[in-house]
C-alpha cells in the first residue's frame, strides 16, 4: 500500500510588522491536526485524508503549524518546525507528499521559507515522489518553489472561500501522477504588478471564472493559478505571477501562463478596489442616512490578516474629531483593555486608554472618558470559509456614541458575529469599521448598505506604489503606469 504524507505550515510574514512570529504564536499539531477543531490549514489535511481513504492510500500525518500573519519568524523557531516536518517525511517514506503552505513566510536568514522547505523535502524524498503544495494567492511564487515541487495549486478566490476545493484539486493531480495518467509541468509568468485583487467584483470575478473554464476546457491544462502576491514583504520576488500546470507540455504551460498573465495585466487599472482616503470616508459616513443597512468600511492599513497589530486608532480619532456617532469598530487588539474590563465587569464605567501601543503605525492611543462595558464574551469564535477560528475574549465598550469591540487574540475581522454575539445590533449603526482588507466581505456583504475600502495609514497600507522596498526592483505597477511597455493603460 502506498503512503501519502500530509502536513502544513501556514503563516504570512509582513517584513514591516513590529510583531515577531515566535513559537507561541503558532497553533501546533504534531500529527493530530485533523482530529482537533480544524483551521484553514488542517482543514486541507482533512480533505486529503478523506480522499486518500477512497484511493486506498495509507496516510501519515505530520506537523501542522499555523500562525496569524505577523513579523519575521525567529530562525531557530522556523528551523525546528521545518525539521519536525521533514522528520515526518523521512519516517513515512511516502509515494506522495501534500503540504498546505502559505507561500509568504519569512524567517531570519530565510527570505523564501517555502522554497527552502520544498527543496529539502525534495532532496529527502527523491525525484520519484510526487511533491505538491497548496498556496495562498498572497504568496511570493519563487523559482525555487516551482523548481522543487511537481505541482503547486493556489486558492483562486479572495476572500479565500475555496481552500478545501483547492486541496482537492491538488490531490486529483497527485493521484493522476501516481497512477501514471498525467505528468505535470509548471510554468510561471511575471505580471509586474503589486496590489490587492478582491475576486467578488468584476472584472476579477470574470477572470477567475475564465481560469476555471481553462482548467475544464483547454486540452492539456491541469491547473491555472494567479499568485496575487503579498505586497508587505521586502523580498526580490514580491508581486503577481501566473502559474499554469500542463500535462507533459511545457509549451502549453508557458503559453497559457502568458495568455492569462497578459490578460490580467491589461485589467490592472480595474482589478484593485477604489480606496477612499480617511477624509472622504468620514464624509461618506456623515452623509449615510443610517437605517438597517450600515456602511461597512475596511480599515485596510491595520489588517491583522496582513501582519498589522490591529490596534491602530486613525479612524476612531477621525470619527471623534467630527463628533460622529453610532459607529461600530471591530476589533482592536488590546489585551490590557480586555483584562481591565473583565476585572470591572459588565455595566462598569471606566476611563480607558485604547490602542495605539505597537508603534507609530498604530497612531496615538484614544482616551475614552466614562466608557461603559456593555458586554463581555469569552473564548469566542468567528467563521471563515468552512472553519471557525478563535478570536479570544472580547468586550464591547460604548463611549462618546461609538461602539468599540476589543479582543485579546490578534485576528482580522471575518464575521459580523464578532459584534453580534456580544449583543451589538449592526442595524442600529450608521457605519461599521472592520480591521481587514477583504476577507470580511464574504459575510458582511449581506448586512452592508455599501462596502468601502479606506486607505488608512499603517503596517498594511494599500499605497502600493510607495512601499519602501530595498530588495525588489521598482519596475512594477502601480509605481510605473505600464512596466511591460504594452502601450495600453
Ligand atoms: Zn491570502
Amino acid at each position: 500500500m502506498k503512503t501519502l504524507f500530509i502536513g502544513g505550515m501556514d503563516t504570512e510574514t509582513n517584513s514591516f510588522s513590529p510583531l515577531p512570529t515566535g513559537r507561541a504564536q503558532f497553533a501546533l499539531a504534531f500529527g493530530d491536526g485533523t482530529s482537533r477543531p480544524l483551521n484553514s490549514c488542517s482543514a486541507q489535511l482533512a480533505v486529503w485524508r478523506r480522499m486518500a481513504g477512497a484511493q486506498g492510500l495509507m496516510v501519515h500525518e505530520g506537523l501542522c503549524a499555523v500562525a496569524e500573519p505577523g513579523g519575521f519568524i525567529p530562525r531557530a523557531v522556523y528551523e525546528d518546525l521545518r525539521d519536525r516536518l521533514l522528520d515526518g517525511i523521512a519516517r513515512a517514506r511516502p509515494a506522495m507528499i501534500l503540504l498546505a503552505l502559505h507561500g509568504a513566510a519569512l524567517a531570519h536568514g530565510y527570505d523564501d521559507v517555502e522554497g527552502d522547505l520544498l527543496e529539502r523535502a525534495r532532496t529527502l524524498a527523491g525525484p520519484d515522489t510526487f511533491l505538491g503544495a497548496t498556496l495562498d494567492p498572497h504568496c511570493h511564487l519563487t523559482d525555487r518553489m516551482v523548481g522543487a515541487a511537481d505541482a503547486l495549486v493556489l486558492y483562486k478566490e479572495y476572500p479565500h472561500t475555496d481552500i478545501d476545493d483547492t486541496a482537492a484539486d491538488l490531490f486529483a493531480i497527485g493521484i493522476r501522477t501516481l497512477r501514471g495518467t498525467a505528468r505535470p509541468v509548471m510554468a510561471t509568468w511575471d505580471c509586474r504588478m503589486i496590489a490587492s485583487y478582491p475576486t467578488q467584483n468584476q472584472p476579477m470575478r470574470g477572470f477567475v471564472d475564465a481560469m476555471r473554464a481553462a482548467e475544464r476546457d483547454t486540452p492539456g491544462v491541469l491547473s491555472v493559478s494567479l499568485a496575487h502576491g503579498f505586497a508587505h514583504a521586502d523580498v526580490p520576488d514580491v508581486g503577481a505571477k501566473m502559474l499554469v500546470i500542463a500535462d507533459k507540455s511545457r509549451t502549453v504551460a508557458r503559453a497559457t501562463a502568458e495568455h492569462f498573465g497578459r490578460r490580467f495585466y491589461a485589467l490592472r487599472n480595474q482589478v484593485t478596489p477604489r480606496f477612499l482616503d480617511l477624509e472622504a470616508a468620514m464624509e461618506r459616513i456623515a452623509a449615510h442616512p443610517g437605517g438597517r443597512s450600515p456602511l461597512v468600511l475596511a480599515d485596510t492599513g491595520d489588517n491583522p490578516g496582513g501582519g498589522a497589530a490591529g490596534d491602530a486608532t486613525f479612524m476612531v480619532h477621525a470619527a471623534l474629531a467630527r463628533g460622529l456617532e453610532n459607529i461600530a469598530f471591530a476589533m482592536f487588539w488590546d489585551p490590557v483593555v480586555v483584562e481591565i474590563c473583565m476585572a470591572a465587569g459588565v455595566g462598569a464605567r471606566l476611563d480607558m486608554r485604547l490602542g495605539g501601543k505597537c508603534g507609530p503605525q498604530s497612531g496615538y492611543p484614544v482616551d475614552l472618558a466614562g466608557a461603559r462595558v456593555r458586554a463581555i464574551g469569552t473564548a469566542m469564535r468567528q467563521r471563515f470559509g468552512s472553519v471557525e477560528l478563535p478570536m479570544g475574549n472580547a468586550v464591547w465598550l460604548e463611549a462618546h456614541g461609538l461602539n468599540l469591540i476589543v479582543n485579546d487574540l490578534r485576528t482580522q475581522v471575518f464575521d459580523p458575529v464578532c459584534m453580534t454575539a456580544l449583543g451589538l445590533d449592526l442595524g442600529t449603526q450608521r457605519a461599521v469599521v472592520v480591521k481587514s482588507l477583504n476577507h470580511f466581505a464574504a459575510l458582511f456583504a449581506p448586512v452592508a448598505g455599501d462596502i468601502i475600502h479606506v486607505a488608512t495609514p499603517g503596517t498594511t497600507s494599500v499605497r502600493y506604489g510607495d512601499i519602501p522596498y530595498t530588495r525588489r526592483s521598482p519596475d512594477y505597477w502601480p509605481r510605473l503606469a505600464d512596466p511591460l511597455g504594452t502601450g495600453a493603460s
